[in-house]
């Protein structure tokens, strides 16, 4: 309590997956006073620029405050009737797989929750993906094919034990910002190494002690080849190794990999492997330079493959560590938001895990096989084949691969329903219903961080208008669609009692993820919950896993995957001589709906650009600040040239946040091809060819 009489309340920041924790009092005028929470375990009382910025940012120019039914004000009763009706129709006409839900990693736990259970248990489709597809499906593949389940080892505090660090296709200092401060205090402290493997100099170079510039797309190369180094060298941990399987199947395919794609120097190749293998306390980090990438679930592997030679898995400051890019990322996994995942780190195409489920929810039906994936929903609704769609919390018109096809595949789709905080978005433009959400700061529920953290996220201000919680607008949908029963729900506390016990039969069946031991908190009890890192159980809580050498795999084993180095699915040549890297910038998410509110946001870089080697501009003839077109088979963009050696010759780099209302020319989703891993269905993002002309 300060002198303004109202208490802080503690919640956690809605960005990226670090998850911190602030303390939030409302300045009675509409806006907040928004600092770090100094007991969050992940934030230790720090925030990066975005989170400080966060009282900015919570105005209500440009909200949606009451739904819309093609353009027109609409009461709830007739915008819900509305949905359900045609859903239904959908369902009855065309099958359950004419429906798909396209949701975010914003959504809270509880909402992803009830979204899940009304796609996959009684519309029976598993048509149901997330933009999290974009960010971390790699990963989430990459730890099944090794660990069996989709489990993060790893917590933060190994990033402050260990003695190396390795940052793989990770720009921690602008994408994690906390996680990199905590990252150089510890290196202040006990002196740990960094290296920063990225073909981009980044901002995380700046700390580092070694920056390897690898080709795009060569990870595995250099991974398979610290593999060989590890087993020539008598690094291989044999004990562990009883463990595991597939140790020799996949040394044999790293000895057969050429370390020379990276463009490397061997000697800098050397010196990093001789640094690795070295070092016993060794985290290696990676984030979306690994993961947006036709061979992603590959790189994943190849990395984990390291870790799992060495028995460097699961132990203090010693392990793999995944960063999720948005607040909720894990807990979208987790609750089994992905198309070809059931909750609770539960297998949809398994049969028994499936009765599992149907049996709880009492569900009329349950699909059998994964729904589509992101970049192929979006085809099939191009395609006719989805012929109702509801887009819940994000922008695929602008993020999505091929951006333009998918904002036409939107616009010619027979109903589209989005539930947004704004109608201004370029999906949002496109619905026939647009349905008004609480934002963060209005809403309560939980989210999952990148360690396996779970944080309430609290409302401290009233919602405008007649805008609802996701939870409640899915809840009610699926009444009207004659499921009362099963979405019955009254508060956001009594959907995680459910979700808690759920997490129960998943640990029954031997999964990772069970949060049994949260399924009795009563209403206080949920109110008052601490950050709580799972799995939660009346025998364990928190801490790593498989440092025991105990698998999630149907034999118990860790397993190695025998992967090799694949180029970018798209070869540079005459036409299109450039790769094309896209990213992030240190003060913008995603497509900036919210952070383009904050004036000292958006002065960090005003504009979009376009990141040209000095050679390269020379020879285009272009100077610092000329307006550039980059042109690729999917369209052009337009961008303003800045020339610095940060990129290497025949790359450039542009950011993803822009859009057809911040700046129509510079939507660089809308250049990058809808090419995706084959495994793990994630766009390759960062290695579009492209043409670059001057204008
Ligand atoms: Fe928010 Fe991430 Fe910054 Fe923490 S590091 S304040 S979670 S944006």
């Amino acid at each position: 309590m300060d002198g303004s009489g109202l208490p802080e309340v503690k919640s956690t920041c809605p960005y990226c997956g670090v998850g911190c924790g602030v303390l939030l009092r409302p300045d009675g005028e509409g806006g907040l006073d928004v600092r770090g929470d100094p007991d969050h375990p992940a934030n230790l009382g720090r925030l990066c620029s975005k989170g400080s910025a966060l009282g900015e940012t919570v105005g209500l120019a440009g909200r949606l405050s009451a739904p819309m039914v093609n353009g027109a004000e609409a009461s709830w009763d007739d915008a819900l009737a509305l949905v359900a009706q045609k859903f239904s129709d959908t369902i009855r006409d065309h099958g359950p797989d004419a429906a798909a839900f396209y949701v975010s990693g914003q959504l809270l736990t509880e909402d992803y929750y009830v979204a899940n259970k009304l796609m996959k248990g009684f519309i029976g489709s598993a048509n149901i993906d997330t933009n999290s597809r974009l960010c971390m499906a790699s990963t989430v593949a990459g730890h099944k094919r090794a660990f069996g389940t989709d489990t993060v080892p790893q917590t933060y505090e190994d990033l402050e034990e260990a003695d190396l660090v390795v940052l793989v296709g990770s720009n921690l200092a602008w994408c994690h910002p906390v996680l990199y401060q905590r990252l150089l205090a510890a290196r202040k402290a006990r002196g740990a190494k960094i290296v920063v493997i990225d073909p981009r100099r980044t901002a995380s170079c700046d700390g580092a002690d070694m920056h390897l510039r690898l080709a795009p797309g060569s990870d595995v190369a250099l991974f398979n080849r610290l593999l060989t180094e590890l087993y020539e060298g008598g690094a291989i941990d044999k004990a562990y190794l009883q463990h595991t399987s597939g140790f020799d199947d996949a040394l044999t395919k790293a000895f057969a990999d050429d370390v020379t794609v990276t463009g490397l120097p061997e000697a800098d190749i050397k010196a990093f492997c001789k640094l690795w293998m070295g070092t016993e306390k060794v985290v290696t980090v990676f984030s979306q330079g690994v993961n947006q990438s036709s061979s992603g679930s590959d790189k994943v592997n190849a990395i984990l493959n390291c870790h799992l030679a060495t028995g460097r898995v699961g132990k203090r400051g010693c392990g793999p560590l995944s960063v999720t890019g948005q607040p909720n990322a894990m807990g979208g996994r987790e609750v089994g938001g992905l198309a070809n995942m059931l909750a609770c780190h539960l297998d949809l195409e398994n049969a028994d895990h499936r009765a599992a489920v149907r049996d709880f929810w009492n569900a009329p039906q349950m699909p059998e096989a994964a729904g589509l994936k992101a970049v192929d929903m979006f085809k099939a609704v191009g395609e006719g084949k989805i012929k109702a769609l509801w887009i819940i919390h994000t922008n695929p018109a602008v993020s999505m691969p091929d951006a333009d096809a998918v904002r036409d595949a939107i616009a010619g789709c027979d109903f589209v329903v989005v539930s947004d905080i704004t109608g201004q978005t370029d999906t949002a433009r496109l619905a026939h219903v647009l349905l008004p959400a609480s934002a963060w700061a209005e809403k309560s529920g939980t989210v999952t961080n990148s360690d396996r953290t779970i944080s309430r996220q609290r409302a401290v201000l009233s919602a405008p208008g007649q805008c609802r919680p996701d939870w409640e607008i899915l809840s009610e949908v699926g009444k009207h669609m004659g499921w009362a029963e099963a979405f019955d729900y009254e508060t956001p506390a009594e959907i995680f009692r459910e979700y808690a016990a759920l997490s129960g039969i998943a640990g029954g069946f031997g999964r990772d993820f069970d949060i049994s031991g949260l399924s009795d908190l009563d209403d206080t009890g949920y109110d008052a919950l601490e950050p709580t890192r799972w799995p939660v159980t009346k025998a364990r809580q928190g801490g790593r896993f498989f440092e025991d050498g105990a698998f999630f795999t149907p034999d118990g084993k860790g397993r190695f995957l025998a992967v090799q180095y694949r180029a970018p699915a798209a070869k540079t040549g005459p036409r299109y001589p450039f790769r094309l890297n896209t990213g992030r910038i240190r003060d913008q998410w995603h497509t900036m709906t919210r952070t383009a509110l904050s004036p000292r946001l958006s002065a960090h870089l005003a504009e979009p650009f376009v990141d040209l080697h000095p050679a390269d501009a020379a020879e285009l003839c272009v100077e610092a600040a000329d307006l550039l077109r980059l042109r690729t088979p999917q369209g052009t963009a337009i961008l303003r040239a800045r020339i610095t050696e940060d990129v290497q010759r025949g790359q450039v780099f542009a950011p993803m946040h822009w859009t057809g209302e911040t700046a129509p020319s510079a939507r660089i989703d809308a250049i990058v091809a809808p090419v995706v891993d084959p495994v793990s269905g994630q766009p390759e993002s960062k290695a579009s060819v492209v043409a670059v002309e001057r204008l």
